[in-house]
């Protein structure tokens, strides 16, 4: 069928932000139209005034207000960051971080990287003259670790507080702690002879007040710490009482009314009726955007295909229809494609995470399209075992994703549930720290010297016994000594790593069975969403194709197999070519052989950052070859904690929780079913479904995690 080029890209004559071809004057003078529009604008004077007053100030304001783009500026260009100091921007997703610093770099008339850039985990392009800098919550947290004062920021925006991140959470106790710190400092104390001179006067009067050098770069240092809560809802109220009623102020947004169409009855499949809508839409509702919220890389997609496929039957005069996609891992060079104007005669139609709820805002939508369902944590502490759920959205969130309709115009919002499933949804989501596994935060802090977690200053406490199951969780792994102190090296190697506990401690412990080599890849493989896919047009060759890489031992051995018939392809192919040729070749080979390239790509960029880290810490990179018992034990030995038996019936028995799981029908041991496994993943949707799966000798346990199995069994 003739496809218009415009289906893979852009059509050339469109402003991308990337593209040198466009006509930057323009462009600029559109921007500062833009930003003197937005509500927030108006009202610059006045926040710069409040921050300057108030050390802590939660600012709450509707989505799409500006807050996350302007504030920054308006606090540059006020002043906040002369000697050299930072403001930090923390978010908790990491496409929110890569593409607002896009943005507020070109507002700003810079290269990315110089005045405005991103740091988040495996990809920082910050530089020295770095001023405003966008990070997740989590970076701002590992940075912590080095600087326990955070000395270099003046000050710290934690945005999206309201999501309620774990990470969140914890950075907002150790800020309180880190400004209390800071402000006892700057006023001179502990040091007695400094109190006198206190009252602000180092702030103001910079090096003027002390004679000696050394007080000066002290006083410094410890200049008081701006903190800024940002959020989007209205729950002020919560972050104020934690910080000592600290003001609050709201700031105004625009919002036209928005019709929301219910279902007539339950829709048993949300993805077919999310497609039916969306073609729906495109056929019958006047012109503008639609923005669809899906739950994860792998059902946008297989969603993504499916409107490709439908689109090819349509006459083509209704093909003008531009699917574009966000979510987290996608490469960061196309997240911006979401940003990029619709091609006049088109409809932009945008599949994305929740991370489109409040994080991003996206000019041009009309017509949003809710199944109504979102994927969470869960955690269970009594059985010490994370899954990976999707679950029913709140109120809260149900009316964050109708409002993105109404940004510029009056809009639809189509709700794939009945209106009296409405009436049933939590009213907000339960904060992510009462509802995850802690081992990774609990040994954060702890590296950070709080000795006593389960006394912690939280926002909000968790669950006391998910606290104690972690500080289990870590003894078991050798991170803590039976005192419950952080163990040396390893307790403090294992922080050091921005990876999940257990991870860290294969990637350390696996030198020992000489296969660095091959953790280092599992690991990197393990932290990205779906290496394989299977259309489902073309089931049976993907199948085939998956067998060339299958090993009979489990889906470890697998993602290993893959990753390196890629690297060898490359090799291959080699002959001083660029990365950009590299990739290009990558993509053919990944197609052809049914592997997501969007994924593997991500992967081989994390294995080099991990590489990084390993070779840091002089840990030595050997292979153990074709010895893969090595390797399998090196597994076992690190993921006992996720080790199960198969019962007489086929399903498994997890031997740390105690809970009955079946083998996902994408294992490679599917079929086979083995005795004795270890798993790394746990879904729940109508099974308790285990992944990412390697077969294992059940002695091994004993052997290897003696501290484990020889107490409990
Ligand atoms: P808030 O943080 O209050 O939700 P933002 O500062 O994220 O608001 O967004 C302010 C405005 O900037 C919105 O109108 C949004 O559409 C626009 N915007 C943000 N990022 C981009 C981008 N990459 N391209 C075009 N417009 C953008
Ligand atoms: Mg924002």
């Amino acid at each position: 069928a003739a496809r218009p080029p415009h289906f893979n890209g852009l059509p050339s004559n469109t402003n991308f932000p990337n593209n040198p071809k466009a006509n930057s004057f323009n462009r600029r003078q559109k921007i500062a139209q833009q930003r003197k529009s937005l509500p927030i604008a108006s009202v610059e004077k006045r926040l710069v005034h409040e921050v300057r007053n108030n050390d802590t100030l939660i600012i709450v304001g509707e989505t799409g207000s500006g807050k996350t783009t302007q504030i920054p500026q308006f606090l540059y260009n006020a002043g906040f960051c002369r000697d050299g100091k930072i403001i930090g921007v923390t978010q908790p997703r990491r496409v929110a971080a890569v593409t607002v610093a896009k943005r507020v770099a070109e507002e700003s008339g810079v290269e990315l990287g110089q005045r405005v850039g991103y740091s988040i985990r495996f990809d920082d392009t910050t530089s020295g003259s770095t001023r405003i800098k966008y990070m997740t919550d989590g970076l701002l947290l590992r940075e912590a670790l080095l600087d326990p004062y955070l000395s270099r920021y003046s000050v710290l925006i934690v945005d999206e507080a309201h999501e309620r991140t774990v990470h969140t959470d914890v950075l907002l106790g150790l800020l309180k702690d880190v400004q209390n710190k800071r402000s006892t400092f700057s006023n001179g104390c502990p040091n007695t002879e400094n109190k006198q001179l206190s009252n602000g006067m180092l702030l103001d009067k910079g090096g003027g007040v002390f004679s000696s050098n050394l007080k000066q770069s002290q006083s410094r240092r410890f200049s008081t710490l701006k903190l800024i809560i940002m959020s989007a809802s209205l729950d002020a109220r919560a972050f104020s009482d934690y910080f000592g009623g600290a003001r609050a102020v709201h700031v105004q947004g625009r919002q036209f009314p928005v019709d929301i169409l219910y279902t007539l009855h339950p829709q048993p499949d949300y993805l077919d009726a999310t497609l039916i809508t969306i073609f729906q839409i495109h056929l019958e509702e006047s012109p503008g955007d639609v923005l669809v919220f899906l739950t994860g890389q792998e059902e946008i997609e297989s969603i993504e295909r499916l409107i490709q496929e439908r689109l090819r039957q349509l006459p083509e005069g209704n093909r003008n229809m531009w699917i574009v996609s966000i979510f987290s891992s996608l490469p960061s060079e196309k997240q911006m494609r979401v940003f990029a104007p619709t091609p006049p005669g088109f409809r932009k139609v945008i599949l994305a995470t929740n991370i489109a709820e409040t994080s991003v805002t996206i000019p041009g939508i009309k017509y949003v399209v809710d199944p109504g369902f979102v994927k969470a944590r869960s955690y269970d502490p009594a059985k010490g075992m994370e899954s990976l759920i999707v679950i029913p959205t709140s109120k809260a969130q149900a009316l964050q994703r109708s409002g993105r309709a109404g940004r510029e115009g009056p809009g639809k919002c189509f709700r794939l549930y009945p209106e009296s499933e409405f009436e049933k949804l939590e009213d907000s989501t339960k904060p992510e720290i009462k509802r995850c596994n802690l081992s990774n935060v609990v040994l954060q802090l702890m590296a950070l010297g709080v000795n006593d977690v389960i006394g912690f200053d939280f926002i909000e406490k968790p669950p006391r016994a998910a606290i104690v199951k972690s500080l289990e969780q870590l003894f078991l792994l050798g991170a803590l000594t039976e005192d419950c102190k952080l163990s040396d090296p390893l307790g403090h190697q294992m922080a050091r790593l921005p990876l999940d506990p257990i991870y860290s401690k294969a990637l350390i412990q696996a030198s020992q069975f000489n296969c660095l080599e091959e953790v280092l890849i599992t690991v990197a493989m393990l932290s990205v969403e779906s290496i394989f896919y299977a259309p489902r047009e073309k089931l049976e060759e993907a199948r085939t194709a998956m067998k060339c890489f299958s090993s009979a031992d489990g889906d470890h051995i697998t993602l290993i197999n893959v990753f390196r018939a890629a690297d060898e392809f490359l090799e291959k192919r080699k002959s001083g070519q660029s990365k950009e040729k590299d990739d290009k070749v990558l993509k053919k080979w990944c197609k052809e052989n049914f592997i997501n390239s969007r994924s593997l790509r991500h992967a081989r960029d994390i294995h080099r950052q991990i590489q990084g880290h390993v070779e840091q810490m002089g840990l030595h990179i050997a292979s153990c070859g074709d010895d893969m018992v090595q390797f399998r034990r090196c597994l076992a030995a690190s993921f006992f904690l996720n080790a199960a038996l198969k019962q007489p019936e086929g399903s498994y028995r997890a031997l740390a929780s105690g809970q009955v799981v079946q083998i996902h029908p994408s294992s490679v041991l599917f079929r086979t079913k083995p005795e004795c496994i270890i798993f790394n993943e746990l879904v729940q949707t109508n099974h308790k479904y285990i992944r990412k799966i390697t077969r294992i000798d059940y002695m091994w346990l004993t052997e290897l995690a003696p501290q484990y199995y020889s107490m409990q069994r």
